[in-house]
């Protein structure tokens, strides 16, 4: 059944397409199964028909990268718009900018500090945590904005999004976030940075778009009654496994933490609910972490757009269970610990390469699970293969 494949691809987001399409382009023959009904792992979108609205079915997708290999790859395949994202949060009633700016604290401290003012009064109320010796989330978040701005827009949206202590929590979660003495608001700090014109699926399909790549859909890798599945590939052909490393062994080291997404999708009969893609909000006492609104990632879309239609997602985060999707890894120090015993046990596995956000268990950005892969790709698979 192999005879045909060079290749065996389990799971179809960025870090799997990107190997097929490499290995496809190569000459090779891929196939690549997909246990989902469709390709594109969480980035896949599609328009929403009443509104003609582009929904990201998991949640916001915002591209970035300043990797210029990532760059020019990926513009193979998709024109991208000059978008630029930039987050807003509701706290206590107001709105403020993110992420943490001059603005935001300004509007904190209902002051006009200059930047150098700034930087003295965030230093003196991070106290006695510094950036460079910082442990876990808690302690470089109180270094990098004080103890006030953390307690704000940290503190609770943080207990949301993962629910566990921000002590347990590993440091470079918060360090994702810039903080700035300026009032520039970008969320990102990238040099490239945009959204697909025409949509997350047209720039996927694009990729798994060619004659060496075959894709199955509906297509369990640890269901053996189908003939691509874990017993009878492993060994017979090489596997890049892009789905939980700890499904693959099938827990035997024990469950690693993820967390999972609800998304509640409303369309509204107005013109525009919230002004702005993403607002966030920090506060205990809403349940949700953020809305979405999905009409202003692409302004330049407008006529296309439903002119008295908003479609809105609000996100709810939880612990994953064995039958969710897992989307974040909470990497306690015991799920480091977990961890480091299946990487042993996964170089041990003939020929099978672990890759993306669930097969490394790291919490990989779209540019960065295509840029792992082309390294993977040009470093091992392009000479073994
Ligand atoms: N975060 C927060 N408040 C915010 C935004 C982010 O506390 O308003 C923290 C939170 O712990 C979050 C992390 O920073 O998980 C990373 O945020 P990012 O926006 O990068 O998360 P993503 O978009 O990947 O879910």
């Amino acid at each position: 059944m192999f005879s045909m494949s060079d290749l065996l691809v389990v799971g179809s987001g960025f870090f799997g397409l990107t190997i097929a399409e490499r290995a496809a382009h190569a000459g090779r023959k891929v196939t690549v199964i997909e246990r989902r009904s469709h390709i594109g792992g969480n980035a896949y979108s599609e328009i929403e028909p009443t509104t003609g609205i582009e929904v990201h079915r998991y949640g916001a997708h915002l591209f970035h990268t300043s990797n210029e290999a990532v760059w020019d790859y990926v513009n193979r395949f998709t024109t991208f718009t000059n978008y630029t994202h930039r987050v807003y949060s509701t706290h206590a009633g107001r709105v403020f900018a993110l992420p943490v700016n001059l603005h935001t604290i300004n509007q904190f401290f209902d002051a006009a500090y200059t930047p150098d003012e700034a930087r003295a009064l965030i230093r003196e109320q991070a106290g006695e945590y510094n950036v460079a010796s910082a442990r876990n989330f808690y302690e470089k978040g109180i270094a990098l904005v004080g103890r006030p701005l953390f307690e704000a827009f940290f503190a609770h949206y943080t207990a949301k999004q993962w629910q566990t202590s921000p002590e347990k929590l590993p440091g470079d979660i918060v360090s994702r976030l810039p903080v700035r003495y300026n009032y520039d608001n970008r969320y990102f700090n990238d040099t490239y940075e945009g959204l697909p014109t025409d949509g997350y699926t047209a720039w996927i399909e694009r990729m798994a778009d060619h004659p060496n790549i075959e894709v199955r859909l509906n297509t369990d890798f640890f269901d053996s009654t189908q003939p691509w599945n874990k017993e009878s590939a492993v060994g017979q052909v090489p596997v890049v496994y892009t789905g939980p490393v700890d499904r693959y062994f099938d827990y035997s080291e024990g469950a690693l933490s993820w967390r999972t997404l609800d998304f509640e999708q409303e369309i509204l009969p107005v013109r525009d609910f919230q002004g702005t893609p993403v607002m966030n909000y920090p506060d205990a006492d809403v349940p949700y972490t953020r809305i979405h609104e999905f009409k202003h990632f692409h302004p330049e879309r407008a006529t296309a757009h439903s002119a008295d239609q908003t479609v809105i997602m609000r996100e709810f985060s939880r612990f994953a269970d064995r039958d969710d999707e897992p989307y974040y890894p909470v990497n306690t120090s015991d799920d480091r610990a977990a961890l480091l015993s299946y990487r042993q046990r996964a170089v041990a596995e003939p020929k099978v390469y672990f890759g993306g956000r669930l097969g490394t268990y790291k919490y990989l950005d779209m540019h960065m699970a295509i840029g792992s892969a082309l390294t993977l790709w040009r470093n091992e698979l392009v000479d073994s293969l």
